[in-house]
């Protein structure tokens, strides 16, 4: 019988999962449990073509993985018979500790929540996943697979800010990027795709989803990335500013009188896309830019100015381009930010052809004219699939 891996991402209200087979790539089963701990909770089962809702308050994290598990059995695939040999979990912040997956124990617990400072949205959040996952199968073991872990070894130049050592040193202030499962899984399946060996590749991955992360990988390593101390930095995203003058914070705490935790929420959540334009969708976007909006129009030059930017950038870093990969809801749907994102980069060898561009992807793809010198492709990426596999091969 096939293994099979549960892969789960627990958030601070809610729970997605899925059964994935390693080997064949496949999902079996997928689903998410919403608004945990309030009052209207619902969860969303999937296999195959078959959607199973139940709309049910759902009052903690063990409450809704043992609605998952009764839904497992009753609407399938039965855990029992699918050979569940691991279950994986998604874990946000490794900070210094975790270079790839680990199996979870007390110590790998605890190291996980004393980081938590670091990521406080989302460490506390993950352990409770793993807490209650262990409970309901105490009998596989468990793999914790980190955000941070493909940059945990970034070079020294990429990942040290130019702050007072002393002060960075004791709050732990440094680049340890997010998204890295995913930068990790693309760079390598672009790879394949064009047949080449990743050890000679330059590689930029622009994670482009409603949080967006660009990579620069040297050799199948990372070697930079724009996500940095937190998931604020760097490209323009759905709500949150990326890149932006630190001064800004001390300008709107004397100026406008506004608190830390109030500019906290005004970069994270109300910038971006939606600060620049009122929708954080590209898909609305372009209908407000087709509609004349101005403001939208600047929106999205804003995101793509700051794309073309990270690619010069990370070029210059690796000393050239080899291959440019796209991934994630915008990246792999919006044929205009991929043509955009690359205009005027012929000096670098990036161009794409416009028909084999056009369209969304649900396949990984070349875009590029043949013979052109960066190989330009869409690559779907796929976290659960890539934390099965690593969660797999730690056993
Ligand atoms: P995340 O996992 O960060 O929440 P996703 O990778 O799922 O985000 O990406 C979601 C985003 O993808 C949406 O906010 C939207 O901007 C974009 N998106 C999804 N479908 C399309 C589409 N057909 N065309 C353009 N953009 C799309």
């Amino acid at each position: 019988m096939t293994d099979t891996v549960l892969v789960i991402n627990s958030g601070s209200s809610s729970i997605k999962y899925q059964l994935v087979d390693p080997a064949a790539g496949t999902a079996l089963a997928s689903g998410l449990v919403e608004r945990i701990g309030e009052p209207a909770g619902r969860v969303v089962h999937k296999q195959g073509a078959q959607t199973t809702e139940r709309e049910t308050a759902v009052a903690d994290h063990g409450e809704g993985l043992r609605i998952v598990t009764s839904l497992f059995d009753e609407v399938g695939p039965s855990l029992a018979e699918a050979n569940v040999v691991a279950v994986g979990h998604r874990v946000v912040m490794g900070g210094r500790y975790y270079d790839g997956p680990v199996r979870v124990d007390e110590d790998v617990l605890a190291t996980i929540e004393r980081l938590s400072p670091l990521a406080p949205l989302h460490n506390p959040a993950n352990l409770t996943g793993i807490r209650v996952a262990r409970e309901l199968f105490p009998d596989v073991p468990h793999v914790a697979v980190f955000d941070t872990a493909f940059f945990r070894n970034l070079p020294d130049d990429a990942a040290t800010y130019a702050l007072d050592r002393e002060v960075a040193e004791q709050y732990s202030v440094r680049r340890y990027g997010a998204h890295g499962t995913s930068h990790q899984y693309v760079s390598t399946r672009a790879a394949e795709i064009l047949g080449r060996d990743l050890a000679e590749l330059r590689t930029v991955v622009l994670h482009l989803g409603n949080g967006a992360s660009a990579s620069a990988v040297k050799g199948g390593h990372a070697v930079d990335t724009s996500m940095g101390l937190t998931p604020l930095e760097g490209l323009v995203m759905g709500t949150r500013t990326g890149d932006i003058d630190p001064a800004v914070v001390f300008h709107l705490a004397r100026n406008a009188g506004m608190s830390i935790d109030e500019i906290d929420d005004l970069f994270n959540k109300r910038s971006g896309l939606k600060g620049l334009t009122g929708v954080n969708d590209l898909r609305e976007l372009h209908d407000l830019v087709a509609a004349g909006d101005s403001a939208a129009r600047v929106g999205l030059d804003v995101y793509t100015h700051r794309l073309r930017k990270y690619i010069g950038a990370y070029a210059a870093v690796m000393g050239g381009l080899d291959v440019l990969a796209f991934t994630a809801g915008v990246g792999e749907n919006d044929d205009v930010v991929r043509a955009d994102a690359v205009r005027g980069l012929e000096f670098l060898g990036v161009q794409i052809d416009p028909e084999l561009n056009a369209g969304r992807m649900k396949e990984a793809k070349v875009i590029s004219p043949a013979g052109a010198r960066v190989a330009v492709l869409v690559v779907p990426t796929n976290e659960e699939l890539a934390i099965a596999r690593q969660a797999l091969a730690q056993l």
